[in-house]
């Protein structure tokens, strides 16, 4: 049987962890990748390693080619071919239009766009050669209603819906599979930063009362990596307690 093969970005903690952690319980072996979080990148490549799969932590910013093609070769080294792509690195800065430097601006298109854009062209090659492979973008729901006072990041993250269904268009005759997960409030370091008066109304406009958890988003993206979801392509799965609704 073939190996199972995921870069997941993003994965030190927060949603990819529990992404990387329930995809190894599906039977994936992992790229842990991180920005600067390296001991706990490596945690969580250790606790892939304890349910019997393999996994490697790489640092590399997703926002700089290079880092990402180093990243690729290391892990297709270590893992194998890259069957699966998680687009999970993310940043949100929140301020006023009116405020935003271009530097903020950029960081967010860099990070949240471009590196989805960095990581797919550099597992594409080994994906077209096999014709077929899955990619899974993490969107949000502030890319599909607007987010005030996150315009950059609901800029990115609306282009990630841009990027998802124009690939799974591309990329269908060669047999790859390009979806996107469009998370709501989830209980994370993204979150948590926002103070707990936020965190608490975030709640309270949750229609199913509570933030999500990282397990909630993992199991979306579990789903669009199996076979059971071999027929779906270009679609976008809100998964955010009703808010959006
Ligand atoms: P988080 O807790 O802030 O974690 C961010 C993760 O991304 C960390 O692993 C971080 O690595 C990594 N990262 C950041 N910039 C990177 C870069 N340039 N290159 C490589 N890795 C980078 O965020 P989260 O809440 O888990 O969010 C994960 C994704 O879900 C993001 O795309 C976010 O936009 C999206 N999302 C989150 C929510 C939410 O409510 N939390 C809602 C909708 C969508 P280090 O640990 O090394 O810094």
């Amino acid at each position: 049987m073939m190996r199972k093969t995921a870069l997941v970005t993003g994965a030190s903690r927060g949603i990819g962890r529990g992404i990387a952690l329930q995809l190894a319980q599906e039977g994936w072996d992992i790229c842990v990748n991180y920005l600067q979080q390296q001991h706990a990148a490596e945690d969580t490549a250790a606790r892939i390693r304890s349910m019997g799969r393999s996994a490697v932590a790489i640092q590399a910013d997703v926002a700089d080619r290079t880092s990402v093609t180093h990243m690729v070769r290391d892990a297709e080294t270590c893992l194998g071919p890259i069957s699966l792509l998680v687009n999970n690195a993310g940043i949100s800065v929140s301020g006023l239009f009116q405020d935003l430097s271009d530097d903020v601006w950029d960081r967010h298109m860099a990070v949240n766009l471009g590196g989805a854009r960095n990581a797919i062209q550099a597992v594409l090659p080994r994906m077209l050669d096999q014709k077929s492979g899955c990619i899974i973008n993490i969107s949000s729901m502030w890319g599909l209603r607007g987010a005030s006072c996150e315009v950059a990041y609901a800029c990115s993250k609306a282009a990630l819906v841009g990027l998802t269904r124009s690939l799974a268009l591309e990329l269908a005759p060669s047999g790859i599979r390009v979806n996107c997960v469009a998370p709501g409030c989830i209980d994370t370091d993204m979150v948590r930063k926002l103070g707990d008066d936020t965190r608490a109304m975030l709640v309270e406009e949750t229609p199913l009362g509570r933030l999500g958890t990282p397990e909630d988003i993992a199991h979306a993206v579990a789903f669009f990596a199996s076979e059971k979801a071999s027929f779906l392509t270009g679609q976008i799965l809100t998964a955010d307690g009703g808010f959006t609704v």
